[in-house]
């Protein structure tokens, strides 16, 4: 297949596309770099069946016939949104609309990378598909909520209206290597933070609580549903829930770090629980998280020494 990957350089895109290639597909991935890294593709620089564009999926493009569309382009930690409202709205919304045309004139199919924040803060817990949420369509994160919800909707009017074969996940927290080391989130922080003797930061009485899902078994899931003939909405992530104060202490057991733990403000409208139900995957993929929290913070631990090194040398050279 000559399949077409937006966000590629970004860290779930990348490895998207290393699963890809490893699968024998020509892939083209593109990207504006807004908050991914060329870095992330490294390994697949010289491999003929990859290509890189840098393009901003918000205007229009071509890049001739493909097979797949799978559109994961989108600034996605709460900090790149806050920093780039404008362009997470655009690429959700004119960035949707111009990949939905690329498969729909290529007779592709489609899948698009949505995100439990559709969930909003949730009253439903732990969240099936069924649940339409809870989301302030106006405070600091509806220009990534909101974003996701449109292209949802778009996603959707595109299999109703054009019949283009389309699929939409909605990703839970996911971490791993290449997360970016200053992207704001909480694995990125408390990672950093522990490696480097700092304190961990908590934001509120970290009672609020996410559930981590390992990037190779999110990338796992998000294959198997690009393959089924489901159209509608599939929660992919962990569900194992921790309170952001249990991550914390997780991510020094792990490190063994004797970095204290320190607490901060909440951001406004932080989410006060997340958890997916994953009955649908698990019935139609027959597909479930192998790693738990303290394996994938392991396997991510060379990644983040590495980010950290290569950060203070960086700084040592600007002095
Ligand atoms: P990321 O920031 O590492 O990657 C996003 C990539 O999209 C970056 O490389 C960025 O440069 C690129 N991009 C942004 N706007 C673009 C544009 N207009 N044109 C071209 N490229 C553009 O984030 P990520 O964690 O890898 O997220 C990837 C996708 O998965 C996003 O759509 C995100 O909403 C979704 N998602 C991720 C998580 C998670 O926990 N990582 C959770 C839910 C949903
Ligand atoms: N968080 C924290 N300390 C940090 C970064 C994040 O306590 O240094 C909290 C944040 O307030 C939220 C949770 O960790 O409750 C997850 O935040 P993240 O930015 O990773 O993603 P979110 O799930 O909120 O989109």
């Amino acid at each position: 297949m000559r399949v077409l990957v937006t966000g590629a350089a970004g860290f779930v895109g990348s490895h998207l596309c290393d699963r890809l290639v490893a699968e024998g597909d020509s892939v083209i991935g593109v990207d504006n770099l807004l908050t991914g890294r060329l870095e992330n593709l490294e390994q697949l620089q010289n491999n003929a069946k990859f290509e890189f564009q840098q393009l901003d999926v918000s205007e229009p493009f071509d890049i001739g016939r493909v097979d797949y569309v799978f559109h994961f382009a989108s600034p996605a930690s709460p900090v790149d949104y806050s920093n780039h409202g404008i362009e997470t709205l655009k690429v959700g919304s004119y960035g949707s609309v111009n990949c939905l045309e690329i498969a729909k004139k290529s007779g592709a199919k489609y899948l698009l990378a949505s995100t439990s924040e559709c969930y909003g803060d949730p009253t439903v817990h732990p969240q099936p598909e069924s649940y339409w949420g809870n989301v302030n369509p106006i405070g600091p994160r509806s220009v990534y909520d909101e974003s996701k919800r449109f292209a949802e909707a778009m996603t959707m009017a595109y299999l109703r209206y054009h019949k283009v074969d389309t699929h939409i996940v909605r990703i839970f927290n996911t971490y791993g290597p290449r997360l970016q080391l200053n992207d704001g989130r909480v694995i990125s922080n408390f990672m950093k933070q522990a490696l480097r003797g700092d304190d961990l930061t908590v934001y509120g009485d970290g009672s609020q609580t996410r559930s981590f899902c390992y990037v190779s078994d999110e990338i796992e899931g998000i294959l198997r549903l690009s393959r089924t003939d489901e159209h509608l909405p599939t929660n992919i992530g962990n569900p194992v829930e921790f309170t952001i104060l249990d991550c914390a202490h997780k991510v020094l057991e792990v490190t063994g770090s004797k970095s204290r733990i320190t607490f901060e403000p909440l951001p406004v409208d932080d989410p006060k629980q997340r958890r997916p139900d994953i009955g649908k995957a698990k019935r139609l993929l027959n597909w479930e998280p192998k790693i738990d929290l303290a394996a994938g913070l392991r396997l991510s631990m060379e990644y983040f020494e590495r980010a950290i090194e290569l950060e203070r040398k960086a700084e040592t050279a600007a002095v």
